[in-house]
Formats: C-alpha cells, sequence, structure tokens
C-alpha cells in the first residue's frame, strides 16, 4: 500500500499516464512483492516542449538531457531521490543547460557522448560502451546526423521491457533535424534504432508528436494505423499527457522517417520531388527537405 501510495504521488505532479499508474497498481495487487523492484520512467517537462525523462528505483534517479535544474532538483526533493547519473544524448543547451548545476548540487556523475562540447568534468562514452547506471546495463548507440556526435542509450530489459533514450534523433512520428550530419548518417542511424526490438519504449526529448504526425500524413494519407495513432495522441494531448514514450513497433508503423523504403512512402517524395532520384537515401532527404518547409 505505502508503495501504491508512493505511485500516486509520483505522478500527482506530473500527468504522465494515469493509465499507467493504474496498470502498474493492478500489478501491484496481484504480485505486491515485486512492486519494490519496478523502475519508474517519467518526463518531467521543460521550455516549451521538451522532456527531461527520468527512471528511479526507491532510492537513486538517473536523469536525461536535463536543459534545465530546476524542475528537476525540486522534483528530487518532492519525492526524497538522490540523483545518482546524468545521461546526456548531444550538445544542444536544451539538453545540457542544468547539468552542471544539477552535479554541483547533487554529486550525481555526469555521463554524455565523445567529441562534442559537454559540461566538464564528465564521463565520455562512444559506439560500442556499455555504462551501468542504477545497476542497468546502457548500450551507446552512436546516432549521427542531427548532430555529429549524438548518442542513444539502450537497455535491453527495464523489469522486462527494453528502454531508449534517443535524444532528438527520433521522435514519435519524425526524426531530428540534420544541424551537423548528412541524409546518409542520420537514415544509417534510423535504421540500427529501428533494428531494436518492436516492444522497446522510446524515451525522445520533445513533444513534437502531433506535429509530426501531421506531416506523415500528407506523406501516406492511406496509413490507418497512423489515422488511429494520431486520434489517440490527439486525445492525449487534449488532457495534456504525454504521447511519449512510443514504442519500435509503432514509429514502423507510422513514422515516415523509418518507412521511406515502403512504396507509399517512396511514391509521395517522388511526387513531391519529381527531380531527385530515389536510390534510399535521395528519397530520406527529400522527405527530411520536405518536412523542413512543411506547415
Ligand atoms: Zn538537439
Ligand atoms: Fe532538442
Amino acid at each position: 500500500m505505502l508503495l501504491a501510495l508512493r505511485y500516486l504521488c509520483a505522478f500527482r505532479t506530473n500527468p504522465l499516464t494515469v493509465q499507467k499508474v493504474a496498470q502498474r497498481l493492478s500489478v501491484c495487487g496481484v504480485k505486491p512483492l515485486q512492486e519494490s523492484i519496478l523502475m519508474q520512467l517519467l518526463p518531467i517537462p521543460a521550455f516549451t516542449d521538451n522532456y527531461i525523462w527520468v527512471l528511479h528505483g526507491t532510492q537513486r534517479a538517473l536523469v536525461v538531457d536535463p536543459g534545465e535544474a530546476g524542475g528537476v532538483m525540486d522534483w528530487l526533493k518532492q519525492h526524497g531521490l538522490q540523483l545518482d547519473t546524468i545521461l546526456i544524448t548531444h550538445h544542444h543547451a536544451d539538453h545540457t543547460g542544468g547539468a552542471a548545476s544539477l552535479r554541483e548540487t547533487t554529486g550525481a556523475r555526469v555521463v554524455g557522448p565523445t567529441g562534442e562540447p559537454m559540461p566538464e568534468p564528465l564521463q565520455r562514452v562512444d559506439e560500442g560502451d556499455t555504462v551501468m547506471v542504477l545497476g542497468l546495463p546502457f548500450q551507446v548507440i552512436k546516432v549521427p546526423g542531427h548532430t555529429a556526435g549524438h548518442i542513444a542509450y539502450y537497455c535491453p530489459d527495464v523489469d522486462g521491457k527494453p528502454l531508449l533514450f534517443c535524444g532528438d534523433t527520433l521522435f514519435s512520428g519524425g526524426c531530428g533535424r540534420l544541424f551537423e550530419g548528412t541524409p546518409a548518417q542520420m537514415l544509417n542511424s534510423l535504421d540500427r534504432l529501428s533494428a531494436l526490438p518492436d516492444a522497446t519504449q522510446v524515451c525522445c526529448t520533445h513533444e513534437y508528436t502531433l506535429a509530426n504526425l501531421k506531416f506523415a500524413q500528407a506523406v501516406e494519407p492511406h496509413n490507418t494505423e497512423l489515422a488511429a495513432y494520431m486520434a489517440q495522441c490527439q486525445a492525449l494531448r487534449t488532457q495534456n499527457f504525454p504521447t511519449l514514450p512510443s514504442s519500435i513497433l509503432v514509429e514502423k508503423q507510422i513514422n515516415p522517417f523509418l518507412r521511406s523504403r515502403q512504396a507509399a512512402v517512396r511514391q509521395a517524395a517522388t511526387v513531391h520531388n519529381p527531380l531527385a532520384s530515389n536510390d534510399d537515401v535521395s528519397v530520406f532527404a527529400t522527405l527530411r527537405a520536405w518536412k523542413n518547409v512543411f506547415k
């Protein structure tokens, strides 16, 4: 019961899915002894559309891409949790701005990518590294495109489910803009994420879903899974609930940037830009350029 109350408290200040809390509580009712080992995952909103993801057990927490410190500190204090680790995916200020202050205040370890300016000191990690956080192994996947050194963190098993923190590389229904990388690099990065298990929980850093889905529907107006997902996400946003985490399965069904080899998507890209060639990278580049100007 105490743990049940803890869940309710943990989520009271954040609208992350009352449904998920209810699901967890019903699990609790069946197997109360397992409850103490379950990790909690939730997004703390920041700025206008960022999420700072938190994963925590009963005492310690990790946060991902803290663009600001205030909301995270308040949340940690409110829930009596100690910040153990800060994971950073890339160098943009809306992902790093709160890291130094959080480290100074809490003593947390900071982990970030090699080859990008970061709030020093920190542990640098690269493709192929595994970083242990809260007893969980997070694999580092290099995903250049949005920035040159962007990384994602993937844990194959958090309470039975894979978990991905992918920063600004993969969004629900979209992908990051190509500030420092090429379409070929981004396509390859998204291919790697797309190859993760279907059940992988996809934790992106921005709530861009509805705008992305509007574009996705312009590309694939006859995709019925996309239409259903749009309706579901609209209902969530109406209540100010996050649309995230998404899953790799859902993204493969609805995200045009993971579907650029599908016939309907290729055709839409060709109609949009008849002058482009129709190899995989050109189709992807056409989609990304089209999204940049889509309103
Ligand atoms: Zn960014
Ligand atoms: Fe960002």
